[in-house]
């Protein structure tokens, strides 16, 4: 027996089976690339469901990592530490002016926003705490979030759903409007689905929805775990899309994880003032939230976006990939649609194919499918231009053997 067949073994002896894992053991990873116990290089072209948005072993988030832990781990939230602070300091730079939160992943980013929009539905009267989210999205696994999530796969054997979540087609802007009564406190949506496989609400959509949330008082989460942080050539997903005056559509709150680790486990919630004031000491906490190592490479992530000019990059090279894909002759009866912004990006399959993500690894390349027939695709965003292309290669000759 191989080291790699009797660590596979041992994995399913001591693990809980939740994930559908590939019989792959990484080993290691540099940059873009990883290797298995094998020896095995792979180009990687999802980055862990997006998280190592700048690679596997960035030398400057090992340093931010390495000189933090020499300073300071961990001290209660009852302290304030400075990597913190700097990180919000980013994020008042990179979105608006508001204040942060933070935990550990996303799901616990829209649990804090959720609850702080129903604070905020309790000083109205009635008081208000209905959330509305759209069908196709994704919004985390613990109960409230899964309530909200519009995909019945992931609530099915927890039923009953956690009272106050209201889903309604995504789109469909009439269904949405109907669905506010006076018990409604907000409205949860992503800027672009991720999960769901790469969907954009019409256009005029997102205008709208903002428009409602005003006149009704509602506060309006983006939930940017899967956009956020420069995946999409923006800083952040909602920052591509204008009103009629050409102003961006701004929520009251933006949701992170992912991406803002770089693959450590942060999450964060970062709210407007009007919004953000109503958390006082008591209402919400996260023991480890806000640690000093994650966020001092929170803080390097954000640095070396900005100093390698990286939002540009991202959206040069989600560009060229689409006019590649589309462009390619050979692809044409096995691809749909291609869409994406950056390096968030969906193809559409025109049919379910079979053992997609297995095929793709034993060609070298690490790829997802979402929504049975969706790739995604999303590299970290500082990928060598060549090692993008060797990767598009490698895909494109894949899909021409379905
Ligand atoms: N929100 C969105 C849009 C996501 O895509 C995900 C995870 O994929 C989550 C929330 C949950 O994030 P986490 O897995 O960090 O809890």
């Amino acid at each position: 027996m191989n080291s790699t067949t009797s660590i596979l073994q041992h994995a399913n002896e001591v693990l809980i089976g939740n994930y559908a894992r590939l019989p792959v053991v990484m080993h290691r990873g540099e940059g873009a690339l990883l290797w298995d116990t094998d020896g095995k290089r792979y180009i990687d072209l999802f980055a862990g469901f997006g998280g190592a948005i700048l690679g596997h072993c960035h030398p400057a988030l090992i340093e931010a990592a390495r000189m933090q832990m020499h300073q300071l781990w961990h001290v209660g939230n009852t302290f304030h530490t400075e990597p913190q602070i700097e990180v919000a300091g980013w994020l008042n730079r990179a979105a608006f002016t508001g204040q942060a939160f933070f935990c550990h992943s996303g799901l616990e980013a829209n649990e804090a926003a959720c609850k702080l929009a129903r604070l905020r539905g309790q000083d109205a009267t009635p008081k208000r705490w209905k959330i509305i989210s759209l069908e196709k999205s994704f919004h985390g696994r613990s109960l409230a979030m899964i309530a909200a999530t519009g995909n019945a796969a992931v609530r099915q054997g927890f039923a009953p759903d956690i009272p106050g979540f209201i889903r309604v087609p995504q789109g469909d802007f009439a269904a949405l409007q109907a669905a506010v009564d006076d018990q409604v406190c907000g409205i949860i949506m992503e800027p672009i689905q991720g999960e769901g496989g790469i969907n954009f609400h019409p256009p005029g959509y997102t205008a709208k929805v903002r428009q409602l949330c005003d006149q009704r008082a509602l506060t309006l989460i983006f939930d940017e775990v899967w956009s956020g942080c420069g995946r999409t050539g923006q800083w952040f997903g909602y920052q591509h899309f204008l009103d009629d005056a050409g102003k961006i559509i701004e929520p009251d709150i933006i949701t992170l994880g992912k991406a803002i680790g770089g693959g450590l486990p942060v999450g964060a919630m970062f709210a407007k003032p009007h919004v953000a004031k109503l958390l006082v000491p008591g209402k919400h906490g996260c023991t480890l939230g806000g640690n000093p190592i994650c966020m001092a490479v929170a803080k390097a992530i954000f640095d070396t976006i900005d100093k390698q000019k990286l939002l540009e990059r991202a959206a040069e090279l989600g560009e060229h990939a689409m006019a590649r894909l589309r462009g390619d002759a050979g692809l044409k009866d096995k691809i749909a649609d291609v869409r994406g912004r950056g390096l968030m990006l969906g193809i559409e399959l025109c049919q379910p194919p079979d053992q997609l993500v297995s095929r793709a690894l034993q060609s070298g390349i690490v790829i997802n499918l979402t929504s049975k027939t969706v790739i995604r695709l999303a590299p970290p965003i500082n990928i060598a231009a060549e090692l993008w292309d060797k990767g598009l290669d490698a895909l494109a000759q894949l899909l021409r053997t379905l």
